[in-house]
């Protein structure tokens, strides 16, 4: 395995719940509660869970656009939450994303050429000349063409969207992509267009990617890790086949059992999850999925789980596993 390039330690993000006249705090949504993962460089690292595990919050707390109640983020060695404003506006040049929406991500009053000129003239980088030369061979590099410079958001499909979403992100040679599901709000003939260029773009241009999904099926197309999400943490992480083929944890064998399998023949055992994900506000006590998981015991409700090594770069959360 390469060396790491983001190293994640125990963030957390606890957002306050005010109300009343004098917007008195009464509770805490722990969105992101103790996340702890490493992301190497040139992988991708897949990260998935229902909506409102805290994946997108995730995303957006790497790059501090949330900043985090606890934690540490390194960034090539480096504590990112330690730095001035103006220290991270340079790394975020190293560090960009991909947004699921890309039809609200992109100014409707801007056209192409201005939207991916953008981060350049953020972060200072070539003349005039040189801005509109590289916006036009990033729209090749994404199946574009320079002509599509002058037209507007409006004037494209959501595929084509988002490959002006990925051409804004690369513009300024970034090492990490943080793509928040990227391809969800595509047609399915279209997801793997897109998946396809994600993965050519990183064999070109060395980049590590962190891809954020609610699917187990499209994080697999491109992972070579996984890392399960339940509640602001993490439940089980592996290599992908690992996941795929050999799923420790109750709650990722819930989210396999749902997976579609191309073939007649394989009988899998649908396992329905109970209930819903409980609120983040008043987690359960103990293993956060033990209202919902069919193998609780005693020790679920009182203790939490820790991240535990099982198999070579196999980590699972669950009592089931503890010596
Ligand atoms: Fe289920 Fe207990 Fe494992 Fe949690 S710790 S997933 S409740 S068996």
């Amino acid at each position: 395995m390469s060396s790491p390039l983001l190293q994640v330690s125990n963030l957390k993000k606890h957002f306050p719940i005010k109300g009343g006249v004098f917007g008195k705090q009464f509770g805490t949504v722990r969105a992101v509660d103790g996340l702890t993962f490493t992301v190497y460089k040139g992988e991708t690292l897949g990260l998935v869970g229902e909506s409102g595990c805290g994946k997108s919050t995730t995303g957006k707390l790497l790059l501090r656009l949330h900043e985090p109640t606890a934690g540490e983020i390194l960034f090539e060695n480096e504590n990112i939450l330690t730095f001035s404003q103006e220290k991270m506006r340079k790394v975020r040049r190293q560090m960009q994303m991909v947004f699921q929406d890309p039809y609200a991500s992109l100014n409707p009053r801007h056209n192409v050429e201005k939207i991916l000129e953008e981060p350049l003239i953020v972060h200072g980088i070539g003349t005039k000349e040189e801005r509109k030369k590289r916006v036009k061979h990033m729209l090749e590099v994404v199946g574009l063409s320079s002509y599509h410079a002058k037209r507007y958001p409006h004037q494209f499909s959501g595929g084509q969207r988002q490959r002006i979403g990925i051409a804004r992100a690369l513009m300024t040679h970034p090492k990490l992509i943080i793509a928040d599901e990227p391809v969800s709000a595509l047609d399915v003939s279209i997801q793997s267009q897109v998946l396809n260029l994600l993965q050519d773009l990183q064999k070109e241009y060395d980049l590590t990617y962190i891809f954020i999904a609610h699917d187990l099926s499209v994080v697999r197309h491109i992972s070579d890790r996984v890392g399960v999400m339940y509640l602001g943490h993490i439940v089980e992480v592996a290599e992908s086949e690992a996941v795929y083929k050999n799923p420790l944890h109750p709650y990722t064998k819930a989210l396999l059992s749902a997976v579609p399998i191309p073939d007649p023949t394989y009988q899998k055992e649908r396992v329905v999850l109970k209930g819903d994900l409980p609120s983040p506000s008043n987690p359960p006590r103990g293993c956060a999925f033990h209202t919902r998981c069919s193998e609780c015991m005693d020790i679920c409700k009182e203790e939490k789980p820790q991240l535990q090594q099982l198999e070579h770069g196999h980590y699972v959360a669950c009592h089931l596993y503890m010596e």
